[in-house]
């Protein structure tokens, strides 16, 4: 099964994948990526070619999800972290296609104009009323689309899991202006509870993510969902909603990710049980 926010980025560009005639995707990612695995799994359901251009050497950890890709059939090469800095230059992309043959490029963490209009379905699936919407946010593809969709007095608050640039921002304005024609403003991204930056930690995060678990029965990971909890209770906490505000948060999956953190993480092994 293909599941969370990454196979609804990945809908419409396998779509348009095969519309163009391609039988390969390429796409790139880290030894732990929540994309990588959902390229894997949707590409071999769907009868793709998959390859994986991963961050790192061969002696980047073979981490459960870089296992469970080759296991899928995606053919994994390795990109140095320098040439991977520069891997969406056009120059690269063309000189992978020479070494590799012809493919249907998705970015690494499958945020175009094509994954905006998957996420886009996630609105009309909501079938509660709302005045706030949450969810984590990386590159902005959740954010992106979701933002045409709302009715005007609905506002959206996006806990980013990057450390604090108002290129994120300007990145989903450009998108949205892109896909839409229009600038929309009712949407923010709050930098204030990436805890340090991708994939880092702190002490708090674990703690939340365990009593979560104990209060609600709900497993989060600590690249995305925790983080984005984390915020939105501290925030509740803090009075920053208006008595009465109905919130939704988006529960946006990654749990995939939780079993490459055991190494990490040995507080959080049992979430992966
Ligand atoms: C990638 C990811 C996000 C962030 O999505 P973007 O479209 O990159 O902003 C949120 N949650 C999970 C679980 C993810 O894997």
């Amino acid at each position: 099964m293909v599941q969370g926010n990454k196979w609804r980025k990945l809908k419409y560009n396998l779509l348009e994948a095969r519309l163009n005639g391609q039988h390969t995707i390429l796409t790139f990612g880290g030894a732990y990526s929540n994309h990588i695995y959902a390229v894997a799994a949707a590409a071999k359901i769907f009868h793709f070619k998959a390859i994986g251009i991963i961050r790192g050497d061969e002696t980047t950890v073979q981490s459960p999800t870089l296992q469970f890709a080759a296991s899928q059939g995606m053919q994994l090469h390795y990109m140095d972290r320098e040439t991977y800095r520069h891997k969406e230059d056009a120059a690269n992309i063309e000189s992978l296609r020479v070494q590799l043959g012809d493919f249907y490029y998705v970015p690494e963490g499958g945020t175009n104009i094509f994954a905006l209009e998957g996420v886009a379905e996630i609105i009309p699936e909501l079938n509660v009323s709302y005045d706030y919407l949450c969810t984590a946010c990386g590159t902005g593809g959740n954010v992106g689309r979701f933002s045409k969709r709302f009715k005007r007095r609905e506002e959206a608050d996006w806990f980013s899991s990057l450390k604090g640039t108002d290129t994120l921002t300007g990145k989903v304005n450009e998108l949205v202006q892109e896909y839409t024609g229009e600038q929309y403003s009712n949407f923010k991204v709050n930098f204030n509870y990436h805890f340090g930056g991708y994939a880092r930690i702190k002490p708090e995060l674990i703690d939340f993510i365990k009593q979560f678990k104990r209060d609600y029965d709900i497993t989060l990971e600590p690249v995305y969902t925790g983080k984005m909890f984390y915020g939105l209770f501290d925030m509740i906490q803090k009075d920053v909603f208006a008595k009465g505000t109905r919130i939704v948060a988006l529960h946006t999956g990654g749990l995939q990710g939780l079993s490459g953190y055991p190494a990490y993480f040995p507080e959080l092994n049992y979430l992966t049980k």
